[in-house]
C-alpha cells in the first residue's frame, strides 16, 4: 500500500495533471476523424477536466484495421511467450512508476476516493497484469490420448482482434482484468472504455506502447455506446468482444454477434448480490464490517455490492446496531481527501437514477442515511418488503436492502429469488450449513463468513443474467482469447495408400 498524502498535496498534483485527449491507435494519439470532441468531468465538482475525442464508426474501422495488421504479421503474437512476457513485466513496473498519478486521474475522472484508488484500483491493475503476464511461459497444450498411429495435438491459439467494451466504476481495473488476458494470449485489442471515465485507459494504452507493446496491439477508441460500442460491436473482422456493464447493454452484443461475423461473446453484468446472516453467525461485529464494506464500498457503485441483506429474525436487531456503527465510521465527501470512504456518483443521470430508490424511504424502516447532497449520497439502510423493488432491481449506490427471514431454507429461497446471480455471501458458524447454502446460492461467486470476489486466481463471472460466455480473472480468463485446435497427425506409412 502507498503511503497516501494530503489533501492539499492531492490538490496539488490534481492541478498540475496532463489528461491524455486523443484517441490512442496504432501506437500515437489522434483526434476523431470526424474532429468533434466530448466533455468528461469530474463528477464530484462539475469541473470539466478535458475534451476528448469523440470517435465513430470511421476510428474504429481504423482501429480494427491496425489492429488486424498487427495481429496478422505477428509482431505480438508471434513472439516468444517469454518475450511477450517481459514486455508485460515492464509494462507492471511503468504503471507502478506512473501509479500516484494513475490514482488520482481516476479518482477526478469518477468520483472515485483517492483512498480506494490508491489502496485498490490502481494497486490491482497492475497486479493484475503482472499475474497474466508471468502465466504467459506457464500454460501448457495438450496431446489427446490415441493409438500409436497418431498424433493428436490440442492447441490454443490466440482467438485475433478482440473487442473490449468497459464500464465506469472501476475503469482501471476492468481493463486490466480484460487486457492482461487479452495480451498474453497474444491478441490484438480495441478498448471502448465508458463515456464517463476514458482518462486511465488511454494513459495506460500510452505506458504499455512505451513498454514495448507493439502499436496497433493496444488500442483506445473513445465515444459513445451507440457511436463507437455498436459499431466494434457489430464489426466484421472483429473476432470477440469481451464487455463488461449493464445487463440491458451485455444482450445487445448478442444481437451484434448474431447480425454479423458470430463473433465470440463474453458478457459480464449486473448483480442484486444477498449477504445472508444466520441466527448462529459468530462475531456480529465483524459480519457487521463486512455487510457495509460490501455495501458501501465504492459508493456501491460496485456489480458484486451486497445490495441485500437477508437476516434471520433472532440477529436482525443486534446486527442492525453494529451495520449504523460501522457504516458511521465511513465519511462521505470530498473524493481527495484522504479520509473520505464515500465519494461522488459518477454522474447527474445516475444520482438522479439512485435518488429515486430514496423516494418514500421516509415512509420505510428507514435505519440509515435516506438523503442525498448533490452528487453526494449518504451510506443508506432500509427494511423492505421481498416484493419491494429495492429487493430486485439494481441500485448501483450505497443503499442496502434489508428483508427479514425465519429460517435457513426461506433465506436461500429469498436470495435466489432474483434473476440475478453474480455474488452472495452467507454468514453462519455451522460448517455444514455454509456449504450447503454456497451450494444452493445461484450465483457465481459465494464467500463464507466475509464479502469478497476471491482474487485473482479465481474465476468472476455471473450466473442468470449476470453473465454469458465466460469468466474473467484466473487461468479461465484465457479461454475468452483463445480458441481451441486439433492438429492431428497420422504417424503411418501412407506413402503406398497415396498412390493407389
Ligand atoms: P452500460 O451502460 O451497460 O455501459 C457499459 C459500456 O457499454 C459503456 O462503455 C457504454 O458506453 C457501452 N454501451 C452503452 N450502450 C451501448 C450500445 N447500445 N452498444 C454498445 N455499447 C454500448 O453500463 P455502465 O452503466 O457503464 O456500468 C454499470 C453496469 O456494469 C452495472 O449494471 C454493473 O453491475 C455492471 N458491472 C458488471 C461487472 C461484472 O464484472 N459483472 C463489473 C462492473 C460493472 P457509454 O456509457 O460510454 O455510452
Ligand atoms: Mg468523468
Amino acid at each position: 500500500m502507498s503511503d497516501l498524502l494530503t489533501r492539499a498535496e492531492y490538490g496539488a498534483l490534481a492541478a498540475n495533471l496532463n489528461f491524455p485527449t486523443g484517441a490512442f491507435i496504432d501506437g500515437s494519439f489522434r483526434p476523431a476523424l470526424s474532429g468533434e470532441t466530448f466533455e468528461t468531468v469530474n463528477p464530484a465538482t462539475g469541473a470539466v477536466l478535458a475534451q476528448i475525442a469523440s470517435c465513430a464508426a470511421a476510428d474504429v474501422d481504423f482501429a480494427v484495421e491496425k489492429a488486424r495488421e498487427a495481429f496478422d504479421d505477428g509482431r505480438w503474437t508471434c513472439l516468444h511467450p517469454t518475450a511477450r512476457k517481459e514486455v508485460l513485466i515492464r509494462f507492471a513496473k511503468l504503471l507502478t512508476r506512473n501509479a500516484r498519478e494513475l490514482a488520482v486521474m481516476e479518482s477526478l475522472d469518477s468520483g472515485k476516493t483517492i483512498y480506494d484508488c490508491e489502496t485498490v484500483d490502481i494497486p490491482e491493475t497492475i497486479h493484475v497484469i503482472k499475474w497474466h503476464a508471468e502465466l504467459i511461459d506457464k500454460i501448457y497444450d495438450q496431446v489427446a490420448p490415441s493409438s500409436d498411429d497418431h498424433l493428436a495435438l490440442v492447441v490454443r491459439e490466440p482467438v485475433g482482434v478482440v473487442g473490449l467494451v468497459l464500464p465506469w466504476n472501476f475503469p482501471a481495473l476492468m481493463l486490466a482484468w480484460k487486457i492482461g488476458p487479452a495480451l498474453a494470449a497474444g491478441c490484438s485489442v480495441v478498448v471502448k472504455p465508458s463515456e464517463e471515465t476514458s482518462l486511465t485507459a488511454l494513459r495506460i494504452a500510452e505506458l504499455a506502447y512505451e513498454a514495448g507493446v507493439p502499436r496497433g496491439v493496444f488500442n483506445v477508441v473513445p465515444g459513445s455506446g451507440s457511436e463507437v460500442g455498436e459499431p466494434l460491436g457489430r464489426h466484421p473482422d472483429v473476432d470477440a468482444v469481451s464487455f463488461t456493464g449493464s445487463t440491458i447493454t451485455g444482450r445487445r452484443f448478442l444481437h451484434y454477434a448474431a447480425d454479423s461475423n458470430l463473433k465470440e461473446v463474453t458478457l459480464e453484468l449486473g448483480g442484486k448480490n444477498p449477504a445472508i446472516v444466520l441466527d448462529d453467525a459468530e462475531n456480529l461485529d465483524a459480519v457487521a464490517a463486512h455487510v457495509v464494506n460490501g455495501a458501501f464500498w465504492n459508493m456501491g457503485e460496485n456489480c458484486s455490492a451486497t445490495s441485500r441483506l437477508i437476516v434471520q429474525k433472532g440477529v436482525k436487531d443486534a446486527l442492525l446496531e453494529r451495520v449504523k456503527a460501522h457504516a458511521r465510521e465511513w465519511p462521505v465527501g470530498d473524493p481527495l481527501d484522504p479520509e473520505t470512504r464515500v465519494g461522488a456518483l459518477v454522474s447527474q443521470a445516475h444520482r438522479d437514477k439512485v435518488c429515486s430508490y430514496l423516494e418514500n424511504a421516509k415512509a420505510d424502516v428507514l435505519h440509515l442515511g435516506g438523503t442525498a447532497d448533490g452528487m453526494f449520497v449518504e451510506p443508506t439502510v432500509v427494511e423492505v418488503g421481498k416484493d419491494d423493488r429495492r429487493a430486485h432491481e439494481e441500485i448501483f449506490g450505497p443503499i442496502l436492502s434489508v428483508i427479514e427471514v425465519a429460517s435457513f431454507e426461506e433465506a436461500i429461497a429469498v436470495a435466489n429469488d432474483t434473476d440475478y446471480g453474480l455474488a452472495a455471501s452467507i454468514f453462519t458458524a455451522n460448517g455444514k450449513r455454509a456449504l450447503r447454502g454456497a451450494r444452493m446460492l445461484r450465483a457465481g461467486t459465494v464467500t463464507v463468513n466475509s464479502y469478497g470476489e476471491g482474487d485473482i486466481s479465481t474465476p468472476f463471472g455471473g450466473y442468470n443474467t449476470s453473465g454469458f460466455g465466460g469468466r474473467d480473472n484466473g487461468v479461465h480468463a484465457h479461454d475468452q482469447y483463445t480458441q481451441l485446435k486439433t492438429i492431428w497427425v497420422d504417424l503411418t506409412d501412407n506413402a503406398d495408400k497415396a498412390l493407389d
